[in-house]
């Protein structure tokens, strides 16, 4: 029943396609994440979804029906918006029994569904009382409530936790993931926050410009970027990108900015390099070794610029040409700035691009 599939659907704002012939398949159960920067396209994907925006084409199926044309209420959905969109005027109790009231439900089934919600989400001691006299955090546990007590086959969330303050954002970013565990619901939650979208997802559908970039399990985005774009949108501190020419296509032998030529064998290439091509190579702070180079490695000389401490690690800023390289260490000491630094990374744990396409090699 949970099933949701958007079935090469295409979206405009009068003449602009926001979203052009965009397919996503998502299984019963499954914890999906649009993930994108502001403006790609999450919030209206998530609204073809739940029926708050028209598709010009394609279809939308939500299980065994076709929903494309189907009423909000009628989709077997649930929405939780950012904004909380709670009636003011009314208590935690009206607000979370308004919808099933207006349904017809009968009293006891309604009171039985709303105290089941409240004890879900820790809000029993909240229900005679106003939005207003709520924190932010309780507000939305109160619009996922909403969702709750209408027992629906898809949660859609629209970055629900932006308007809460750090602390609150992680409590109830776990809540929501053992909300799904308890329930195994299908959900679909959009967030331009890598993390919620790293530590929620079973997949993680990367937007930019309207079109999926990669929708893979949040360990292989972050391995095993498909493209330029995505590398350098997941990962916080980001990729460090160092702009090389092939010179040796079947050694794998490239040349950086910097002059330095270095051979990346053992790279698990999905695609032949070519001698001349453009590339960039695309290394995790935390990929970067520091000390001792082990068997394998290939190895930059650099200068540090600054080092950078995080607390339980340091950040060391290093120039290598003209490229500026960030990496991750347990222990700073002995690390100074404009003291040379060599530095060293294992082809197989990294990432190339092609410079021009920006897909992964
Ligand atoms: P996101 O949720 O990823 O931030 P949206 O789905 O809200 O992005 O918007 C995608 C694009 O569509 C943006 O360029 C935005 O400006 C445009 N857009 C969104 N809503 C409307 C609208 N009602 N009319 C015209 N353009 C819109
Ligand atoms: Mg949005």
């Amino acid at each position: 029943m949970g099933v949701v599939h958007a079935r090469n659907i295409t979206v405009a704002y009068g003449a602009f396609k926001v979203i052009e012939n965009l397919e996503m398949h998502i299984e019963e159960g499954e914890f999906i994440v649009l993930l994108g920067p502001s403006g790609c396209g999450k919030s209206t994907l998530l609204n073809c979804v739940a029926g708050l925006q028209e598709v010009v084409e394609g279809q939308i199926w939500i299980g065994e029906n076709n929903v494309t044309w189907a009423a909000p209420k009628d989709r077997g959905i649930g929405m939780v918006f950012q904004s909380y969109a709670l009636y003011p005027r009314m208590t935690v109790r009206e607000n979370l029994s308004f919808g099933l009231r207006m349904s017809g439900m009968a009293k006891p089934e309604i009171a039985e569904r709303v105290a089941r919600a409240a004890d879900i989400l820790q809000i029993e001691n909240l229900l005679d009382r106003r939005p207003s006299e709520l924190s932010g955090g309780q507000r939305q546990r109160v619009a996922i409530g909403r969702a709750l007590v209408r027992d629906v086959e898809v949660f859609l969330f629209d970055e629900p936790l932006s308007n809460l303050d750090a602390k609150l954002r992680t409590e109830l970013r776990v809540e929501i993931k053992k909300l799904h565990h308890d329930l195994g619901s299908t959900m679909i939650y959009v967030t331009h926050d890598q993390i919620e979208a790293l530590t929620l997802a079973d997949k993680i559908a990367v937007m930019y410009k309207g079109v999926i970039q990669q929708f893979a399990p949040p360990k292989e985005v972050y391995a095993r970027p498909a493209n330029r774009f995505v590398a350098g949108f997941v990962g916080s501190p980001a990729m460090n990108f160092i702009e090389a020419r092939v010179v040796d296509a079947k050694a794998m032998t490239v040349k950086t900015e910097g002059g330095t030529k270095i051979s990346l064998a053992g790279y698990a290439a999905e695609r032949a390099f070519v001698d001349g091509q453009r590339v960039e190579v695309g290394v995790r702070p935390e990929q970067w070794i520091v000390d001792e180079a082990p068997e394998g490695a290939v190895s930059l000389d650099t200068v540090i610029s600054v080092v950078e401490p995080m607390g339980p690690e340091s950040l060391i800023w290093a120039k290598t040409g003209n490229t500026t390289i960030t990496a991750k260490v347990l222990d700073d000491t002995g690390y100074d700035e404009d003291q040379p630094l060599q530095v060293h990374f294992l082809p197989e744990q990294i990432s190339v691009f092609d410079l021009k396409s920006g897909k992964r090699m």
